[in-house]
């Protein structure tokens, strides 16, 4: 198999399922709001605040990791501020081609200077929307409870979440401190959300075992989980998941990262996709992992041996677990499915002879199978 390039890769339509606003600004704008908002940094250059976030680095635990957020969130209490990084993260996205993103965050963590919960959605869902005006990137929300601070936050997060319902709030998750902090404790807010029938992901497995992913689905009622790395560890849930086609929202600089996987050589990505499950491929935080998902891919296709074929299928997976109403994700797989098959990579050495990719949408299967146009094998002639 001949090496992908990197632009042919950027090239590819992409989804961003796992992303965090106040982990993925852009670091020029954390300075700039410093100085306009009068906010103390540990550095006032680029490279001193990469630094100090420790920026791409391995930080040896989640909890470490997470720290990096006590310095973004310091310029994130405004509405401008909110507007601006929205704005930007899907300006960024757009720039490498992500067609669909779904960017979360805790509204809780933004009210130091007195925002309300409502404008802290609002004003996010208004950087988003111009963006999308301007760069033609879809992006939706999803509302995060955070495991490390307190069950009725996240009860207060899940009502934010069912007030926004179908007004660009898409779903709820719970992020945070994994580690003794379990989902179940957050099980009304989970409750609630499940009444009023909203999508749910849960980050689980990344800095705790596969009872944090098993407590996520049948406890909380996740349809996706974040991370999932120690999934591996349990045959039988390990199989329900990919019975029950619960998307993985695989991360895997982040992993590596906060000690979740060794390296990149270890991560499950590939075993995963191998076994049949609907992985899917994300930056988590473009700032403090330093990532994009055109990166991810390629560390997927030149660290895991995931080939082309196997990155178009991970593309879709994408589309296919976007938490979107069915009819609008169906018409959206449908274009992507064509676009992939039309997809020739730059320079064309790949001789890799392609296989049909797996387009059913539904659990069984069975519904892509009649789409006008949604079938058939990729670069085939
Ligand atoms: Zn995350």
């Amino acid at each position: 198999m001949g090496r992908l390039s990197f632009e042919a890769i950027q090239r590819l339509p992409k989804t961003d399922l796992h992303v965090h606003l106040d982990g993925s600004l852009r670091i020029s704008t954390i300075l700039d709001l410093a100085r306009r908002d009068n906010v103390e940094l540990p550095a006032d250059d680029p490279e001193g605040l990469a630094r100090a976030m420790h920026c791409g680095e391995n930080t040896g635990s989640l909890v470490k990791y997470l720290e990096a957020f006590d310095i973004t969130l310091k310029v994130l209490q405004t509405q401008d501020a909110l507007y601006r990084a929205a704005y930007e993260l899907a300006q960024d996205a757009a720039a490498e081609n992500v067609r669909y993103m779904e960017v979360r965050y805790a509204p809780l963590l933004h009210t130091r200077k007195g925002l309300s919960h409502s404008r802290v959605v609002e004003a996010v869902l208004d950087g988003l929307r111009a963006a999308q005006i301007d760069h033609g990137i879809t992006s939706n929300v999803i509302v995060c409870g955070i495991r490390n601070i307190s069950p009725e936050s996240s009860l207060e997060m899940a009502e934010l979440a069912v007030a926004y319902k179908n007004r660009g709030v898409t779903g709820f998750d719970l992020a945070g401190a994994e580690y003794d902090h379990p989902a179940k404790k957050h099980k009304e807010a989970f409750a609630l959300i499940r009444k009023n029938n909203i999508n749910i992901t849960i980050h689980a497995g990344e800095a705790y075992g596969p009872e944090s992913i098993e407590q996520a689905i049948h406890v909380c009622g996740a349809h996706r989980i974040g991370h999932g790395v120690r999934l591996r560890e349990d045959g039988d849930l390990l199989h329900y998941v990919n019975d029950h086609r619960i998307a993985l929202e695989c991360c895997p600089s982040s992993n590596v990262q906060t000690g979740a996987v060794k390296d990149l050589s270890t991560h499950p990505l590939k075993l995963y996709h191998d076994l049949g499950l609907r992985v899917t491929v994300n930056t988590d935080n473009r700032l403090i992992t330093d990532t994009t998902v055109s990166k991810e891919l390629w560390l997927a296709h030149t660290k895991m041996g995931l080939t082309l074929q196997d990155l178009k299928q991970i593309v879709l997976n994408g589309f296919k677990a976007a938490f979107l109403p069915y009819h609008e994700r169906r018409g959206m797989l449908r274009a992507i499915a064509k676009e992939l098959a039309d997809f020739e990579h730059e320079d064309n050495k790949t001789s890799e002879r392609p296989g049909p990719l797996d387009l059913s949408d539904s659990d069984n299967g069975a519904d892509a199978q009649h789409d006008h146009g949604a079938r058939g094998s990729i670069g085939a002639a």
